[in-house]
């Protein structure tokens, strides 16, 4: 019987080498990944037992050249398994992760291949190279060193099986937290106890809840972080202690989902690992190879920022008692209550609802005529839908860009809506890397979590997924821009204190007059936002920051002490909630009412994703965007030159040289603080 072709292990025929979704069932990837996983062994093998000395041209741009088929694979399978994780997908990850983990660690810790770029290393001077290649040298170097493998074999092998453990726990951390999320959505029978809900959100519950079984109740799902929209508009103050207490209590409650034991043995394990690698400890061992440099800068900045924020946020604090004081039925401000009143704050203060303002912000809109149009205005790059080509998701939409002289971009994809199926919160990734090298065009996709309205009604954002998509979609052409010539560099393969930086910065679109006024049209008359409510949104920018700001600081905190901890101090560690009061005490952020962001049980970033000792990079580079906001505006804003001069000197570059000197490049000088300290309020 003739066998269907495995789709993975064809070349893609779609244009860009879009992965043929469509076809690509489950199955097909063990078998893909068995034969990249050879397919590369093999290019590193060649390249390490060559038999003449090495060369850039044999060593190097062989590295780069080498892993097409695996990057390709890797790159469809984690788009699938972060956005509609099923449950085949969900165990097919279980066994990747120490598969991948324990491949790359065969080609970071190879001794020989360590000694080929070691001696090319060593005379980097004499090789005539350009900056780019010079800059790939020093980089394959140093990360190599970083991994280890300049270690003996016993040490490698421990390594070698600490990684392989740790992918494993990360992994577990990931599904459990999944799991977890779904089944604590909060289910409501009763619809007067959602009263506040616009009716698109409330039907929205309606829909989650028949589709989770629910029929004839009411669903809200949890959002990533500790907070919830909803918090700012529901009047029952029994369900708004229900949303927060469910999403707190997240992967902490006992039985098969509790993240606690898998935390502490991460925490454990990575600081093993520092040690090895002849670190006090893992934050040390991250941020070594970060702008910030050590641990001691990132807690400097954390420190001088958290005084002034917890002060404001006690601030903001009174401010709110005060409203609840002059109510009929008084009470004493909780968590749960900070968002409802201080939307009233916010009326009062600036007379601006924030809930009122969604029928403004229909999700096609603001995608085409807000998020296009100022990548439009400002790189003269236009959009087409393109239907034919099918992702993994009916939701997930593919979009072609091209450049204002005609040449083909690349293709963005985007996926809005949450799933039980999606991880949460929102993030890019790349599905192909842009590299002159390899020949390839870049492709990236764009996941938020906005909840699906039911058949037939419009999307309406709130002003926060609004800057999400805004941010989101800065982190996608900060992909797409990419003119590098070794894949290494592509886009957003920067540092991690670097990347929010492009994303941040395209935030600062979404409030411009031009663009707002471009978008902004009701979804019922068309009309545009009513003239005096652009000013006064922009005028609260900075409300409420001292909550926001502390929120966001703790959870920088909490993240830095878990992995401050040398390996003795970490296995004495048993109470993880012990352990997170005493850290937010530390730095005076421990006021009740201001819980952080993410607590430790659900804090994927730095114990499933990519920031372990660098959730602080949000704060870090939001130090250059708030300095290139500045800029931008001293240069007449939304401009073909502006955005040319960005995209060249900065996005294109990605990461094929110094971030900071790329950072210099663009806006003249070193950036300073002073920007970031007014937006957030924190000037002292
Ligand atoms: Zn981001």
């Amino acid at each position: 019987m003739a066998q269907t072709p495995n789709p993975l292990e064809t070349p893609s025929a779609l244009p860009y080498d879009f992965p043929p979704f469509a076809e690509i069932k489950p199955e097909h990837f063990l078998p893909a990944f068995e034969r990249a996983f050879e397919d590369h062994r093999g290019s590193i093998n060649a390249i390490t037992y060559v038999r003449s000395m090495p060369t850039f041209e044999n060593t190097i741009v062989a590295l780069e050249e080498s892993g097409r088929l695996l990057d390709t694979l890797a790159h469809t399978f984690y788009t699938i398994s972060s956005a509609d994780a099923t449950p085949a997908y969900q165990a097919l990850e279980e066994s990747l992760a120490p598969m991948m983990t324990a491949h790359t660690d065969a080609i970071q810790l190879n001794s020989a291949l360590y000694w080929r770029i070691k001696t090319l290393h060593d005379r980097i001077d004499e090789l005539g190279l350009d900056a780019e290649s010079r800059y790939l040298l020093e980089r394959h170097f140093r990360e190599m060193t970083l991994a280890g493998a300049a270690l003996d074999d016993e040490t490698k092998d421990r390594l070698k099986a600490l990684n392989e453990r740790l992918s494993v726990l990360t992994t577990t951390f990931e599904k459990q937290l999944l799991a977890d999320s779904n089944e604590l959505a909060l289910i409501v029978n009763d619809a007067a106890e959602l009263d506040g809900l616009a009716s698109g959100e409330l039907s929205a519950a309606a829909q989650a809840a028949a589709d989770s079984g629910h029929e004839g109740a009411y669903a809200l799902g949890l959002t990533l972080y500790t907070g919830h929209p909803y918090l700012s508009s529901l009047t029952n103050r029994e369900t708004r202690r229900r949303l927060m207490d469910a999403s707190r209590s997240r992967a902490s409650r006992g039985g098969p989902n509790d993240n606690r034991e898998v935390l502490l043995e991460i925490v454990r394990l990575r600081a093993e690992r520092a040690a090895l690698l002849g670190y006090a400890n893992h934050a040390a061992a991250v941020t070594a190879d970060e702008t910030a440099g050590s641990p001691e800068a990132v807690h400097a900045l954390l420190r001088q920022l958290a005084v002034p924020a917890a002060q404001n946020a006690r601030g903001e604090q009174a401010a709110l008692q005060a409203i609840i004081d002059a109510e009929a039925e008084p009470f004493e401000l909780e968590a749960h209550d900070w968002a409802f009143y201080t939307e009233k704050v916010r009326k009062a203060q600036y007379d601006i609802d924030t809930a009122a303002l969604r029928p403004w912000f229909e999700a096609e809109r603001v995608l085409q005529d807000g998020v296009f149009y100022a990548a439009t205005r400002l790189y003269g790059v236009t959009f087409t839908e393109r239907p034919d080509l099918v992702a993994y998701h009916p939701d997930a939409r593919v979009f072609e860009l091209h450049n204002a002289d005609g040449s083909a971009l690349g293709l963005f994809v985007l996926d809005l809506y949450t799933r039980e199926t999606k991880r949460g919160g929102a993030w890019m990734n790349p599905i192909v890397s842009q590299s002159r090298l390899r020949g390839t065009k870049p492709v990236v996709v764009n996941n938020l979590n906005v909840p699906k309205p039911a058949p037939g009604e419009p999307t309406l954002l709130t002003l926060d997924e609004v800057s999400t998509l805004f941010h989101e979609f800065g982190h996608a052409l900060h992909g797409l821009f990419a003119v590098v010539t070794y894949p290494h560099f592509s886009g957003t393969n920067v540092f991690r204190d670097f990347v929010e930086f492009p994303s941040q910065v395209n935030e600062m679109w979404m409030l411009w007059p031009e663009v707002l006024e471009n978008y902004a049209r009701h979804i019922d008359t068309g009309e545009p936002l009513p003239a005096d409510i652009a000013p006064r949104l922009r005028a609260s920018e900075t409300f409420n920051q001292g909550h926001a700001t502390s929120e966001y600081l703790a959870a920088a905190w909490l993240d830095q002490a878990w992995h401050s901890l040398d390996a003795e101090a970490a296995a004495a560690v048993t109470d993880v909630a012990a352990f997170e009061a005493a850290a937010l005490a530390d730095i005076g952020l421990d006021n009740p009412l201001v819980p952080t962001r993410y607590s430790s049980t659900y804090f994927a970033h730095i114990f499933a994703g990519g920031y372990s000792a660098g959730y602080y990079s949000y704060i870090w580079s939001e130090v250059l965007d708030a300095d290139t906001v500045e800029w931008f505006r001293a240069h007449g804003g939304l401009t073909r030159e502006n955005g040319d001069r960005f995209r060249d000197r900065l996005l294109g570059v990605g990461g094929s040289k110094d971030p900071l000197a790329a950072f210099r490049d663009f806006l003249g000088r070193d950036a300073q603080i002073e920007p970031l300290l007014k937006r957030r309020g924190l000037e002292g």
